[in-house]
C-alpha cells in the first residue's frame, strides 16, 4: 500500500477547507444555538470551540438585540474575553440543511480601524487647513502667515522640511520661510541658482503645474543631473511643489495671475509616495497663501493712500488753520476798523446816515441821538417817511429820488431840533453805485450851517446898509465930478483934467459896484417881484445888443444875433439885464475885430433842468472868441466876487459880481445858467428860460 496515493474522499475535503478556512464559519440551529464553528472562528470569539458550543449566539454579541433583525448580510461586535470587541461582517445562509443556518464571519475590525484612522487624519488635515486659512485670514503680517503655513504644513504631512520659495523678477529666487526636521540641514535664506530653477520650469508653475516627486531620482522623475546634484545637497529624496499664484492688483499685470513662489514639501529620510489628499491639502494652502498676498499687497496699496491722504489732510488741515488765523486776523483788523470808523462817524458834529434802495435808514450816527432826539431802534430799519414825518417827508423826497437815481444832490433845508431851536442844514446824499450801475442806495451827509447863515445874513445886512449909505454921498461925488469936467467952474491944466478923468471912472466903478450890490441882495432876499410876461427872444436880444452896440463898436467887436422866434416867460428889464451883462462881458474879454454872437434856440436836451418836467426851454447863448475859461473855473465864477484873474477888476472895470446877478435872475425864472469854454478860443454862456407856448395850456406864475 506504500507509495499509494489514497485520494481524499468528499466529506475529508469538505472537513479540511471547513477547518483551514481564513473565514469564521459557525453552524447555527433554528434557535441560534452554536452547533458547530470552525477554527478561524474560534480566534474570531478569542475562546476554545467548546466555550461555544451550545452557547446562543446572542451571548457573544456586545448589541444582541441587532442579532434578532436576523439579515442575510449585515455587521455585528464580538466580546472579547480579554475586554474589547472586534467587528465583523457576516453573511448568513438560511436552513443549509432543515433548521441549521450557515453564518460566515469576516474580521473588520482592523479595516475599519485603518479606516477610521485615514477619516481622523482627514479630519485633522481640514481642521488645520481651516485654522491655517483663518490665521491667514486674520493676519495682515505676511512673514507670520508664511513661518505659520509652513510649520503647520511640517506637521500634517509629517514631511522633513516645509519651505517657501519666493520667485523674484529677475529669475532667481530665495526661500523666505522653512520648518525642518533638527536632523536635516536648513534651507532658509538660500538662493537657488538659476539652473536649478530655468524659465521652462517657471513658465510651468506660472500655469498652476503642481509636481509630486516620490523618488527624485528616480527615471520618470525626470530630473536634470545638475538638479540632482542640489537635491544631494540638501539630502532631499522625495518632494512635492506647488506653485503660489498671486492676483496681482497692479494696473500693469495684464494678465491676472502671476508667479509669486512655490510651496515645497521635501522628504530627506526616504522616498515617499504623496498622496492626492497630502497634494490637495498643499494646493489649498497656497491658495490661501496667494489670497493673503493680495490682502498684503492691498493692505500696502490701502496704506500709502491712507498716508497720502493723511499728509494731504495735513496739509488741508494747516491751511485751515492758517486761513481761520488770518480770518480772525481779518475779523480783528475789521472790528477795529469799524470802531474807529463808528468813532469818527460819531464824533463828528454832522448827521451821517446810510439810506436803502427802499428808502430805509440803515446806519446812523450818534448825532441823530442828539439832535432828533431819534433812538437808533427808533430809526434803523425804519423808512424815511416813519423817520420824518409826513410833512418834512415830502420837502426831502424828490432829493432822495434823485440820488436812488444815481445822482449826487445837495440842499439846504431849516429843521427843527429836539431842543426846539432852528437850524439850517446842509443835506448832501452820494448815491451808493455797485457793478452795472445799480443804485443800492444813498448816503445821507447833513451838516449844520446855521452860523455860517447868520454870518451871510450879516454881511449882506451889512454890505446893503453901507451900499445904501454909499450911494447917495457916491452920487453927489459922481455928478459934481461930471460938473467939473463941463469946464465951467473953470478950466483945470490937462494934468488935472487927466486925474479928473480917472477920478470919474473910478467912481462910475463904485457906482456901478454899489448897484450891482443892491440888485444881488435884492433878488437874493427876495424883496423883488419879477414881472413875468411873454417875450419874444428877438425883441429881448434886440434890446440887449442895442444897449451894448455902443461899447461894442468902441472895443472894435461885432455883434451878430440869430434870435430865434420863441415866446418866453420872463421878466422883461431882468432878461435884458441878464443880456447885457453876458454881453458886456464877452465884449471886454475879446479881442479886437472879433464878433459875439447872441443866439435862442431851443433847449439840448440834456441841459433841461428838470427832466420829469414835460415843460421846454429855450436857450440863451452868448458866444465870444477871447481869452476862453479854465475848466476848473467854470462853476465859481458864478458866485459873488470870483473872478478868473484877480486884476480883472482892475484892469476891465469889472465887480465880480455880474454873473452872480445873472444867475440870480435865471434860477428865479426856473433856468438854469452855465459856461462853457475852450481855454484861448472863446467862451459860451448860456442860459434857459421856460417857453411859452401860445396854443398850449401850460400856465406859468
Ligand atoms: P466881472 O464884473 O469881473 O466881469 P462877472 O461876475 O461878470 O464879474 O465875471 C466874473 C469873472 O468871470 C470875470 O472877472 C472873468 O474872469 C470871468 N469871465 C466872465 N465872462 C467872461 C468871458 N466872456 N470871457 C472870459 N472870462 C469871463
Amino acid at each position: 500500500m506504500a507509495g499509494k496515493k489514497k485520494s481524499p474522499t468528499k466529506k475529508s475535503l469538505f472537513e479540511a477547507v471547513f477547518k483551514n478556512s481564513v473565514e469564521a464559519i459557525m453552524i447555527l440551529d433554528s434557535r441560534d444555538h452554536i452547533v458547530e464553528v470552525n477554527f478561524a472562528a474560534c480566534k474570531l470569539f478569542g475562546v476554545k470551540k467548546k466555550k461555544l458550543l451550545d452557547r446562543v449566539m446572542t451571548d457573544f454579541l456586545e448589541s444582541p438585540l441587532n442579532w434578532q433583525v436576523v439579515r442575510e448580510r449585515a455587521e455585528m461586535q464580538i466580546k472579547q474575553p480579554q475586554g474589547g470587541m472586534k467587528i465583523v461582517e457576516y453573511s448568513q445562509v438560511k436552513d443549509i440543511l432543515p433548521h441549521y443556518n450557515l453564518l460566515v464571519l469576516r474580521d473588520l475590525t482592523n479595516f475599519q480601524r485603518a479606516a477610521i484612522a485615514e477619516l481622523n487624519l482627514h479630519h485633522r488635515r481640514a481642521e488645520l487647513l481651516a485654522e491655517v486659512t483663518l490665521k491667514i485670514r486674520q493676519s495682515l503680517q505676511l512673514k507670520k502667515i508664511l513661518q505659520t503655513t509652513v510649520s503647520e504644513v511640517q506637521k500634517i504631512l509629517q514631511a522633513d522640511r516645509v519651505l517657501i520659495y519666493q520667485v523674484f523678477a529677475n529669475g532667481t529666487g530665495m526661500s523666505i520661510s522653512e520648518a525642518v526636521l533638527p536632523e536635516f540641514k536648513p534651507i532658509l535664506e538660500v538662493e537657488f541658482p538659476e539652473e536649478v530653477f530655468p524659465e521652462d520650469y517657471r513658465q510651468l508653475y506660472s500655469q498652476g503645474r503642481v509636481r509630486a516627486i516620490a523618488d527624485v531620482r528616480a527615471a520618470d522623475a525626470n530630473l536634470a543631473e545638475c538638479l540632482i546634484e542640489f537635491m544631494d545637497e540638501w539630502q532631499i529624496k522625495a518632494k512635492l511643489i506647488v506653485p503660489i499664484l498671486q492676483n496681482s492688483q497692479a494696473q500693469n499685470e495684464v494678465n491676472g495671475d502671476r508667479l509669486w513662489g512655490l510651496l515645497i514639501a521635501h522628504q530627506c529620510q526616504a522616498t515617499r509616495q504623496w498622496k492626492d489628499g497630502e497634494l490637495e491639502l498643499m494646493q489649498q494652502l497656497a491658495n490661501q497663501i496667494g489670497i493673503a498676498l493680495s490682502q498684503a499687497e492691498l493692505l500696502e496699496n490701502l496704506e500709502g493712500l491712507v498716508a497720502e491722504r493723511t499728509a494731504k489732510l495735513s496739509q488741508a488741515n494747516r491751511n485751515l488753520e492758517q486761513e481761520i488765523s488770518d480770518r480772525l486776523e481779518a475779523e480783528a483788523a475789521l472790528r477795529h476798523s469799524e470802531e474807529q470808523l463808528r468813532l469818527i462817524a460819531n464824533g463828528l458834529p454832522v448827521l451821517i446816515a446810510y439810506v436803502d434802495q427802499q428808502q430805509h435808514y440803515r446806519f446812523n450816527n450818534e448825532a441823530y441821538q442828539i439832535w432828533l432826539g431819534l433812538s437808533p431802534t427808533e430809526i434803523n430799519n425804519s423808512h424815511l417817511l416813519k423817520v420824518h414825518g409826513e410833512q418834512e417827508y415830502q420837502q426831502i423826497q424828490p432829493h432822495v429820488e434823485t440820488a436812488l437815481k444815481g445822482e449826487t444832490v445837495t440842499y439846504e433845508r431849516d429843521l427843527m431840533l429836539q431842543d426846539g431851536s432852528m437850524h439850517s442844514l446842509n443835506v448832501t446824499y452820494i448815491p451808493h453805485i455797485q457793478e452795472e450801475e445799480l443804485v443800492q442806495g444813498f448816503f445821507a451827509l447833513t451838516s449844520d450851517i446855521s452860523d455860517r447863515k447868520a454870518i451871510e445874513r450879516m454881511k449882506d445886512e451889512f454890505i446893503s446898509v453901507v451900499s445904501h449909505e454909499l450911494r447917495t454921498p457916491l452920487t453927489s461925488i459922481h455928478s459934481s465930478l461930471k460938473i467939473l469936467a463941463t469946464g465951467k467952474l473953470g478950466s483945470l491944466s490937462s494934468k488935472g483934467q487927466r486925474m479928473l478923468k480917472i477920478a470919474d471912472e473910478q467912481t462910475e466903478r463904485l457906482v456901478r459896484l454899489v448897484n450891482n450890490v443892491l440888485d444881488l441882495q435884492r433878488i437874493q432876499s427876495g424883496a423883488v417881484k419879477m414881472n413875468k410876461q411873454a417875450c419874444h427872444t428877438r425883441e429881448l436880444i434886440v434890446e440887449a445888443v442895442q444897449t451894448m452896440q455902443t461899447l461894442a463898436h468902441e472895443q472894435g467887436i461885432r455883434l451878430l444875433i440869430e434870435p430865434g422866434d420863441f415866446v418866453v416867460w420872463a421878466d422883461r428889464d431882468y432878461i435884458v439885464q441878464t443880456l447885457t451883462n453876458l454881453l458886456s462881458n464877452a465884449i471886454k474879454f475879446s479881442p479886437l475885430n472879433s464878433a459875439v454872437v447872441l443866439s435862442a434856440a431851443t433847449m439840448p436836451q440834456q441841459k433841461n433842468p428838470d427832466q420829469t418836467s414835460t415843460r421846454s426851454y429855450i436857450t440863451f447863448a452868448v458866444k465870444d472868441q477871447g481869452q476862453g475859461i479854465p475848466q476848473d473855473r467854470l462853476e465859481t465864477i458864478f458866485e459873488r466876487f470870483q473872478q478868473v484873474d484877480s486884476s480883472d477888476s482892475r484892469k476891465k472895470g469889472g465887480t465880480g459880481l455880474g454873473l452872480a446877478i445873472c444867475r440870480q435872475i435865471v434860477e428865479g425864472h426856473g433856468g438854469q445858467i452855465w459856461a462853457e469854454s475852450c481855454w484861448s478860443r472863446g467862451s459860451t454862456f448860456y442860459f434857459t428860460l421856460p417857453e411859452l407856448i401860445p396854443s398850449g395850456s401850460d400856465r406859468h406864475d
